[in-house]
């Protein structure tokens, strides 16, 4: 099982999509580089420009480093890699 800590952070990102109604996120969907189900993230896309963030896969418990282009609210670009 993942942490608990990574548990009540998607509980936060849960009740901030209620109340932003979707706007100022993006759910991204992809495979973990390790175990190759397919999860998802949330993106924050409040913040123009490149951002790179660490968060564990959601079944393995890996961490994965998200690295993602927002431009005016949109994902422009996104990729995932392993961490070494
Ligand atoms: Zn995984």
């Amino acid at each position: 099982m993942c942490q608990s800590k990574h548990f009540i952070k998607i509980y936060w990102i849960g009740l901030k999509l209620i109340y932003n109604k979707s706007m100022e996120s993006i759910e991204k969907r992809f495979k973990c580089p390790y175990c190759f189900q397919r999860i998802s993230f949330i993106l924050d896309t409040t913040v123009d420009g490149t951002q790179t963030y660490i968060e564990d896969c959601e079944v393995c418990c890996q961490p994965i480093e998200v690295t993602y282009d927002s431009q005016n609210g949109k994902i422009e670009f996104f990729d995932n890699q392993k961490v070494n």
